[in-house]
């Protein structure tokens, strides 16, 4: 039995608000926001991070996946994705994601 909350999340054992869905992937807002738009992209199958081998189809599955976000989420006039890797990136959930933040102007740092 997997212990991961977001493999629960891509099962539908744990309910979140689905904003696109796949085979491979699938987009839900984040519990948290911190933007208007905050929304994450995650494969199915579990990777812990980007750097766990992912697949490029897998890759390309995420990318589509974001396009689909954009474009559900009306953010024609841009929009900023992350992925957090380990403890000094401060990923705090060890299944690969992809934040999707947009909605207002994030300015131009980074952090
Ligand atoms: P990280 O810091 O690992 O890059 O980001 C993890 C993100 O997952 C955080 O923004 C957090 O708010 C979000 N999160 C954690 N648990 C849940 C959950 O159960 N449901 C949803 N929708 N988001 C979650
Ligand atoms: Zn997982």
């Amino acid at each position: 039995m997997c212990d991961c909350i977001f493999c629960k999340i891509a099962n539908h054992e744990i309910p979140s608000t689905v904003v696109y869905e796949d085979d491979q992937v699938i987009a839900f807002d984040d519990l948290n926001p911190q933007a208007p738009v905050h929304t994450l992209v995650i494969p199915k199958k579990h990777y812990s991070d980007i750097a766990d081998n992912v697949p490029a189809e897998t890759m390309g599955a995420m990318a589509h996946a974001i396009q689909e976000v954009a474009k559900a989420k009306g953010l024609e006039d841009g929009f900023r994705v992350i992925s957090n890797k380990g403890v000094n990136a401060g990923q705090t959930v060890m299944h690969f994601h992809m934040h999707i933040l947009g909605g207002k102007n994030l300015g131009e740092n980074l952090i």
